[in-house]
């Protein structure tokens, strides 16, 4: 059995990454996604095991010292990090695994796992994203600017990923993501599958 792949995502807050993913894993049925941990405090809807883990920080530092982070950050005053076994185990069972993550985070993957598939969703433009931040009716203004500010960060970095996929539309963010796990499974798995028949 072929080990799964590591698909990084990301994108500013607000780009839509959470509605483009969710149409990915519609049509996708060999995909699963890395929750998180985090000190964030849930936002409304949010359900701890489902969207993320909802730790302390006296837990999350815990995590960090015994060394179970495959990476983590700070991003806008909270921790957030992805288990390393946790993904482990799923990738061992030929599972691909989607962290959502942001380029802090990506950056310490692509060198950790040179060989993780690399996916930036960019907004169609600036303004378009700004709209989008402050239309969430969960966030206060401060949280807002202060995402923005590192949304701006966070474009700057495209170049250290592979793929960049622009969302003006949710379908054709998603057709475009489908296309890059389709091409990276034919490039990863066919001549390992072929040696196989071949034996
Ligand atoms: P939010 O608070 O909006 O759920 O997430 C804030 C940012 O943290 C997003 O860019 C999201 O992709 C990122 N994020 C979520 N989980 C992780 C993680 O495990 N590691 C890293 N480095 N970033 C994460």
């Amino acid at each position: 059995m072929n080990k799964g792949m590591l698909i990084v995502v990301s994108g500013p807050s607000g780009v839509g990454k959470g509605t483009v993913l969710s149409k990915v894993f519609e049509s996708d049925n060999n995909l699963a996604y890395s929750v998180s941990c985090t000190t964030r405090k849930p936002r409304e809807g949010e359900t701890d095991g489902v969207h993320y883990r909802f730790l302390t920080e006296k837990e999350f530092l815990e995590n960090i010292a015994q060394n179970r982070m495959l990476e983590y950050t700070v991003y806008c005053d909270n921790y957030y990090g992805t288990d390393a076994q946790y993904v482990e185990k799923l990738r061992e069972s030929g599972t691909d695994v989607v962290l959502e993550i942001e380029t802090n985070g990506a950056l310490n993957i692509i060198s950790k796992c040179p060989d993780a598939v690399t996916v930036f969703i960019a907004p169609p433009s600036l303004e378009h994203l700004y709209l989008r931040l402050s239309g969430r009716a969960t966030e206060s203004r401060d949280v807002i600017e202060k995402r923005f500010i590192k949304a701006k960060e966070e474009l700057a970095r495209i170049d250290n990923y592979e793929y960049l996929v622009i969302n003006d539309s949710v379908e054709k963010a998603a057709e475009d993501i489908l296309a890059v796990l389709r091409a990276e499974r034919i490039k990863k798995y066919n001549k390992n599958n072929f040696r196989g028949v071949l034996l």
